[in-house]
């Protein structure tokens, strides 16, 4: 965990200027999957991993179809948008926009 993430204060700096800050933590990437030597592999598993969270899944999809403003945070140690699973998560997400 990068040193400068501190989850309760950045919960509470979103607070103050009226910004909901919420942890999908079943959306995350597996520990077990964070092996990025073959991106494409961990890119699969995690696309299995989050259809296991249908529930979690629905809630974010809503978002994308709301007029909400919405941001995914990652904290991974990468800056390669291939091995980011936040950016997998988004191109699902525009994905499942796209198909409704
Ligand atoms: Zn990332």
């Amino acid at each position: 965990m990068p040193t400068y993430y501190r989850r309760k204060e950045l919960q509470q700096a979103l607070k103050r200027v009226n910004i909901r800050y919420e942890n999908l933590e079943v959306l995350g990437n597996p520990p077990s999957n964070r092996d990025l030597s073959n991106p494409t592999k961990a890119k699969e598993t995690y696309l299995d991993h989050i259809l296991l969270h249908r529930a979690r899944l629905v809630r974010i999809l809503n978002y994308v179809d709301s007029p909400l403003v919405f941001c995914l945070i990652c904290y991974c140690a990468t800056h390669d948008t291939a091995k980011c699973h936040r950016f997998w998560l988004k191109e699902f997400l525009e994905e499942k926009a796209n198909e409704n």
